[in-house]
Order: C-alpha cells, then sequence, then structure tokens
C-alpha cells in the first residue's frame, strides 16, 4: 500500500482554498475524493480540471455537518479507491450576517459551529478509526490529517465572533487528534491560511485591498489559495517529518507585530 497513490477527501475541495488544495495534492500524484454542497452537474468543469493533471477524482456531495452525509463520504472513498491516506478538513463557512457581538444570533452560531467544527471533528474521529486500521493491515501506512482553521483562531473580529471561536477550537482540535493518532502513523496538522482571495472575501475585496496596500501583512499581497495548496501538499509528501500538531500560518508575516 505504501508505494501506491495515496487517496485524499477534501472537503469544500470545488472552489477556493480548496480547490487550491486539490489541485495541489492531484499535481502531486494523490487521487481525491472531492467534497462540497453543490451539486456534480455544477462543479463537472472543476472536476474535469482536476483530472487533466492525471488524478482520479470522484465527487462527495453533501454537508459535512451532516452525518449522513459525511458516512456517504466515506462509504464512497472505501468503494471507489478502498483505501484513504489523506483528510483535509477545509470547508467552512463565515458567520451568517457577520453581526456585532452585541447583535450576534444563536441560529448564525449553531450553523458556524455544526460547519466548521462539529462537522470537521466527527470526520476526523470516523477517518482516524479507518487509518489506524489500514496501519494495523500494513505497517506502512501513513495518514496525514489537516485542519484548515484561520488566523482568526487568534485575530479578534468583532463581527465575527462564532466564526473566530470555531477557529481557535480547531486549534485545540488539532492537538487533541495529534495526541490520539501518534502511535497510529497518523499525524495531524492546523493550517491558519491569512486573508486569501475566494468566494469568502469576495465582498471585503476593497477593504482588504487598502489594509495590504497599508502594510497588513509583510508581504503586500492577497493570499491565494495556491499558497495554501502549496503548504498542504508539503505536509502530505511528508516533507515536514516530526512535526505532529504544528500549525502553520499561510498569511504573508500577517501575525509578526512592528513598532
Ligand atoms: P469559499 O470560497 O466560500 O469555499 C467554501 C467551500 O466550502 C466551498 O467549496 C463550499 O462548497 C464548501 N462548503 C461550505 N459549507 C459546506 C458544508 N456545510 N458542507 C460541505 N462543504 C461546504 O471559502 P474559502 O475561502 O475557500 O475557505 C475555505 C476554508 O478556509 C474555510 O474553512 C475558511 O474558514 C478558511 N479560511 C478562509 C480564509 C479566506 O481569507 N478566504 C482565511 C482563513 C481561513 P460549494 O463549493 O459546494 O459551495
Amino acid at each position: 500500500m505504501s508505494n501506491s497513490r495515496k487517496v485524499a477527501l477534501i472537503t469544500g475541495g470545488a472552489r477556493g482554498i480548496g480547490l487550491g488544495i486539490a489541485t495541489a495534492l492531484a499535481g502531486d500524484g494523490c487521487d481525491l475524493i472531492v467534497n462540497g454542497m453543490r451539486s456534480a452537474d455544477d462543479v463537472a468543469d472543476v472536476l474535469t480540471a482536476l483530472r487533466a493533471l492525471s488524478a482520479r477524482v470522484v465527487y462527495a456531495q453533501g454537508d459535512v455537518s451532516d452525518a449522513a452525509a459525511r458516512a456517504r463520504m466515506l462509504e464512497l472513498a472505501h468503494d471507489e479507491f478502498g483505501r484513504l491516506d489523506v483528510l483535509v478538513n477545509n470547508a467552512g463557512i463565515t458567520s451568517v450576517g457577520r453581526k456585532d457581538l452585541l447583535e450576534a444570533d444563536e441560529a448564525s452560531w449553531d450553523r458556524v459551529f455544526d460547519v466548521n467544527l462539529k462537522g470537521p471533528f466527527f470526520l476526523t474521529q470516523q477517518v482516524a478509526a479507518w487509518m489506524i486500521a489500514q496501519r494495523e493491515a500494513d505497517s506502512g501506512f501513513a495518514g496525514t490529517i489537516i485542519n484548515i482553521s484561520s488566523i482568526s483562531a487568534q485575530i479578534v473580529s468583532t463581527n465575527r465572533g462564532d466564526y473566530c471561536l470555531t477557529k481557535a477550537a480547531i486549534g485545540m482540535a488539532t492537538k487533541l487528534w495529534a495526541a490520539r493518532l501518534a502511535d497510529h502513523g497518523v499525524a495531524v496538522y492546523e493550517i491558519q491560511p491569512g486573508v486569501i482571495e475566494s468566494d469568502m472575501t469576495v465582498g471585503v475585496k476593497e477593504k482588504y485591498d487598502r489594509l495590504f496596500a497599508e502594510g497588513l501583512a509583510l508581504e503586500r499581497r492577497w493570499g491565494k489559495p495556491q499558497d495554501v495548496g502549496r503548504a498542504a501538499a508539503m505536509l502530505v509528501r511528508g516533507d515536514l517529518p516530526y512535526a505532529t500538531g504544528q500549525t502553520l500560518e499561510i498569511a504573508g508575516g500577517m501575525m509578526i507585530r512592528q513598532m
């Protein structure tokens, strides 16, 4: 098993950062299960482009916050590939309505926590059990789990409190799973993207164009999905050994303060 092509499940892998990751992994010789909310017809062009990179790609439509949908993703992985080497918990949503803390409502809280935290946690639980079984069957098996959190795990946005809280909690989930799976040959990492060009940030483009020009990050540009994709591919290749549980900031140096 250790010499064959790796198989990666990427949630929210058909656009934005997830597509950047899917493209990088396909380019590195991984086969893919791409998950997303849209119909297979709606993402057909994206899947065709990924297949052009010589990857076998199957699409698993479904909501990561829904247990039945998560089970279907793994059934598909079993049926199509019979193995799973990589899980990238990327799917996520921002705070619904981006309301100030004093106006924030429980409906947004519940949805954001379900998608950004509950879904990845329980998907990881199921994948972990399968990875442990794969390791028991083949001592050469090495699993990789990557959680896409955000610099919002560290930076406060008072109009997205629920989002920030889920991203901070993903940091602890990463450490928990790293500790639980280290003896089973599975490494778990967190990537904290900075401000990345995607549909999620299209509505705040002018604001961040200005902030980047003013020096928001040491590298004065928007992050790109490919920047995060290359970081994930490095982890999947095993090019950051002896580092399970680590957090990578892919944020152009945004977290470095100057005076
Ligand atoms: P995006 O362009 O809005 O894409 C989100 C992706 O997640 C889409 O593929 C979407 O599926 C999928 N998705 C949303 N809800 C889902 C659900 N309930 N079940 C399954 N899939 C779901 O966002 P993005 O900017 O690429 O963000 C990806 C991740 O990076 C998120 O976790 C986000 O919090 C994080 N992040 C983003 C930034 C940034 O600046 N953009 C910065 C830091 C962290 P469809 O394609 O089917 O709609």
